[in-house]
């Protein structure tokens, strides 16, 4: 009789143990919401149809941060020690040299095969085909971009100093525009829609929002160079971002049709931004 209650007791416990589990990992539940949202549209979800920014969050939406480090808004890596998300004074940009180039030197995983070449090289030279920007194999100097495939599409704030790791799974970021966004990054550009002046131009859906992921849409005191906002910017997030159950969280203003996010690569206005940004036409 004993030892049929202490089997119960066990079997009970066991069960209820069971049944807490999704509750108490709660990331799992969002995992599951994140997931949803691609059902928000009657079309099947394509890839070749995702906006970037999009792309990235598919591959990044169980990325967990490495020891010493964490992600913000998604795909922007931050150590403890260097935490800031906007680049104060321009600290982090990469110098310029005296030809009036900026060098931003590399160094690409052996891992990669050819094709993931090709593609991370269209990113890098769908930035500096327009702007002052040459993104060159690393030879002796300190500062440069480690692009590895890592889990997940990310990259740190613009210039860390020393060796700092870029992120591109492969095949997951394997997207010319997914390279550029994280370049982007790289070079000291945050997210479009975190802008200090973004609330003339969307509206924000808090209710819309993950509850957990409500601090990715946060303002940022950003220098906009005095460009227009784009809602077509690589560095836009797309309107269904961080999404609770599939409604919209980014509505354009006033029109609230204005496609947003960009499926190819940089904008025209990206590019304007980073020639604007590093001084590009300065020499010329
Ligand atoms: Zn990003």
């Amino acid at each position: 009789m004993l030892s049929t209650m202490m089997l119960l007791g066990i079997l009970f416990g066991l069960l209820t143990q069971a049944y807490t589990l999704p509750v108490k990992n709660s990331t799992g539940v969002h995992e599951g919401k994140v997931r949803l949202k691609r059902k928000y549209s009657d079309e099947t979800p394509d890839w070749d149809e995702m906006n970037i920014m999009d792309k990235i969050m598919e591959v990044n939406n169980r990325l967990r941060a490495p020891r010493g480090m964490s992600f913000k808004e998604g795909d922007i890596a931050s150590s403890y020690i260097r935490s800031a998300i906007t680049c104060p004074g321009n600290t982090c940009l990469w110098p310029k040299s005296v030809d009036g180039f900026v060098y931003v030197p590399y160094i690409i995983s052996p891992v990669y095969d050819d094709m993931d070449r090709i593609t991370i090289e269209t990113g890098m030279q769908d930035i500096s085909s327009g702007t002052c920007i040459k993104f060159v194999p690393r030879t002796h100097e300190a500062s440069f971009l480690d692009i590895q495939p890592r889990y997940g599409c990310w990259s740190f704030l613009g210039q860390t100093g020393g060796s700092q790791t870029l992120s591109l799974q492969t095949p997951g970021c394997m997207w010319s525009g997914v390279a550029s966004h994280e370049f982007m990054h790289a070079l000291g550009f945050v997210h479009e829609q975190s802008r200090s002046d973004r609330d003339h131009y969307i509206t924000i859906i808090w209710k819309n929002i993950m509850p957990d992921y409500i601090n990715n849409f946060r303002k940022h005191i950003t220098n906009n160079l005095n460009s227009p906002y784009d809602y077509s910017s690589v560095m836009h997030y797309g309107r269904y971002a961080f999404s609770e159950d599939g409604g919209p969280t980014i509505i354009p203003k006033p029109d609230p049709y204005i496609p947003i996010g960009q499926r190819d690569g940089p904008s025209a206005l990206d590019l304007h931004k980073i020639n604007v940004l590093y001084d590009c036409g300065a020499t010329e």
